[in-house]
């Protein structure tokens, strides 16, 4: 074949496989949103709410046969809700069914460059996505990132604001976990745990939810709780006091990590100085490929890395245990405080969480 008939050739050959593709229309993709509501099995206090129930954001993305579901709990904090959450992901329906999902990367980098904020939105794209690339694969999702599931960590159970009786009642029927993490952060900070010391003595971890303002308080409070058995401290000024932060754990022994203060991978080289760790979640990160990079930040700079949820239903408690054997400290246990689970993923046993084998999330139905 000479030069000029191999170039009409490979040009009539191009035309053929157009044809065939214009012939053959793309395997159809559907996205489905809907908002489900998540009933508490107690009333659920922390120093920024009260409810009894979450509306949670549910996607479903289907092609070839194949579901990947997502979800995202939208966070009062960062003014969302179910309504506008649902609104963002219906904003870049088109975006996602006209991608090849096998380039979720940048597939989701574009729905970051569309979507500001509605973090919760693109939490559950996201992971609607990996669980149907894993799905796709074949393989487990922490088999994606390479992870050993056997070297997922404990997670803490929480215990929410409450009075002294339903604490201790709380943390009765917490015996099985062998950490607990305490919400506190308003006035009843010393009964509520010396309500939870009155029950057991097992290592504790501290959430204020940026409940203290003043920082020779939070300073008094933090060498109060150390002397208690507390781990560390999570969050115990505003987000935007870093300074004090700082000035604070200059002055007391236990870590101090960051979660209000850390919503994505750029927020933490900022927050080194203040913070020893920081939590990461999902709901906040935009889904599972922001949150590796937070991880992959914060251990590059040195500092400890949590992996946390918000009250959410084991879609979303799921997709961050898969990352989970990358971190320190876990704190999934969102599934946990709902009663109406639709789905069954990860399980814990005396605190260990157990990654399902399963392709993708691992889900099945409850
Ligand atoms: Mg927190």
């Amino acid at each position: 074949m000479n030069r000029r008939s191999f170039v009409k050739a490979a040009a009539s050959a191009t035309a053929a496989a157009s044809a065939e593709a214009l012939a053959a229309p793309p395997a159809a993709a559907t996205l489905e949103t809907r908002i489900v509501r998540l009933n508490l099995q107690h009333v659920w206090t922390t120093t920024m709410s009260s409810s009894q129930y979450r509306d949670t954001l549910y996607t479903s993305f289907t092609r070839d046969g194949i579901t990947g579901h997502g979800e995202g709990a939208p966070i009062v904090r960062y003014h969302e809700d179910a309504v506008s959450a649902q609104k963002a992901a219906e904003s870049v329906r088109e975006v996602l069914l006209a991608a090849d999902p096998m380039q979720f990367t940048k597939t989701m980098a574009e729905i970051f460059r569309r979507v500001s904020g509605a973090w919760a939105a693109k939490a559950a794209l996201d992971i609607a996505l990996m669980d149907w690339v894993g799905q796709k694969l074949g393989i487990p999702l922490y088999s994606y990132f390479g992870l050993d599931p056997r070297d997922a960590p404990i997670t803490t159970f929480s215990i929410g604001i409450d009075t002294p009786e339903i604490t201790r009642q709380k943390t009765r029927e917490a015996a099985d976990f062998p950490v607990l993490k305490v919400k506190v952060g308003l006035a009843t900070d010393e009964p509520t745990i010396e309500a939870v010391r009155s029950v057991t003595d097992k290592p504790l971890r501290v959430d204020a939810n940026e409940g203290w303002k003043d920082k020779e308080e939070a300073v008094r409070k933090i060498n109060w709780l150390e002397k208690h058995g507390v781990e560390f401290i999570e969050q115990p000024m505003p987000a935007e006091m870093l300074e004090e932060t700082r000035w604070v754990r200059s002055r007391v022994h236990i870590p101090i990590m960051a979660d209000e203060a850390c919503q994505r991978a750029s927020d933490i080289p900022k927050l080194k100085e203040c913070f020893d760790g920081v939590n990461v979640k999902l709901d906040k990160s935009g889904g599972v490929l922001e949150a590796y990079r937070m991880i992959a930040m914060a251990k590059s700079l040195g500092m400890r890395t949590m992996l946390g949820c918000m009250v959410s239903s084991s879609v979303s408690v799921t997709a961050a245990a898969h990352l989970s054997p990358l971190v320190d400290y876990a704190d999934l246990d969102g599934n946990l405080l709902i009663a109406n689970d639709p789905f069954r993923g990860v399980l814990v046993e005396k605190g260990k969480l157990i990654l399902p084998r399963g392709a993708g999330l691992g889900l099945t139905a409850a």
